[in-house]
């Protein structure tokens, strides 16, 4: 088991982080945490230190803090994003968000720098995970403009736009919102199985609004087995393959 796309730098786990990735170490094969906004980058990094080989590292900066961001902050990553390469198997999340960010010359802000982490994977040769809300069209049109390849759209929202993702393929990864959502139900079922992946968002997504921990990426794979008609142990199997693969985990 693997979660593609979690945010354990976040200070839910200040008190316990190391226990909370002890519980993990015991049954999952990696978790993917992703920095998501500049202050976070020296802790996210001190986890991909402490834990080589479990712990994975995404860097980006999120599109829905587009207001507050400075100019020089957003530049100064991108500078330790690169020198850093090595320690980093992703950028991300990045992408559009126009359910917080509702101003025209905002949302063109966000496509820019959407537009330039596409560019950095690019030139450092790394996947890219994509936040989209309310703005599908556009983060798949963006997409294909730049013929980006190696693709995830964590949390995607949008079953009527699958077609355009399968043909394009891409990835999809699903998280706990799958218990509780027919569009995602969907989507999960368009889905081809080599084109999925599990994730949690933790801390975030957690049952009646608690903390999440990457662990209950397990009740993702009894949902995803259901909905496509599988074995539990062939969605388990599968989707640790598909995220080895995709972020280059353990080769
Ligand atoms: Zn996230």
């Amino acid at each position: 088991m693997i979660d593609a796309h979690c945010h354990l730098e976040q200070k839910d786990y200040n008190k316990d982080r190391d226990e909370v990735i002890a519980r993990c170490r015991e049954k999952m094969d990696a978790v993917v945490t992703s920095c998501a906004y500049p202050d976070d980058f020296d802790l996210t990094i001190s986890l991909k230190k402490q834990y080589p080989d479990f712990i994975y590292v995404c860097v980006g900066i999120h599109p829905e803090y587009i207001k507050e961001l400075k100019q020089e902050q957003k530049d100064e990553l991108i500078e330790k994003i690169k020198g850093n390469k090595d320690l980093i198997s992703g950028i991300g999340e990045v992408g559009l968000d126009y359910y917080w960010i509702k101003e025209e010359d905002f949302r063109e802000r966000q496509k820019q720098m959407f537009k330039e982490f596409i560019g950095l994977a690019k030139e450092l040769n790394k996947p890219i995970v994509i936040h989209s809300r309310d703005a599908h069209e556009d983060t798949l049109d963006i997409l294909e403009e730049a013929k980006a390849e190696r693709v995830l759209l964590h949390l995607w929202g949008a079953n009527q736009l699958v077609g355009r993702i399968i043909e394009n393929r891409w990835n999809v990864s699903f998280g706990p919102i799958l218990l509780r959502s027919k569009k995602h139900k969907k989507i999960c079922r368009d889905m081809p199985l080599d084109k999925i992946m599990l994730e949690t968002d933790s801390p975030w997504f957690g049952e009646n609004g608690q903390r999440n921990e990457p662990t209950s990426v397990e009740k993702v794979i009894e949902r995803i087995a259901k909905i496509k008609k599988l074995e539990a142990n062939e969605v388990d199997i599968a989707t640790t393959q598909n995220a080895k693969k995709f972020f280059g985990i353990g080769g």
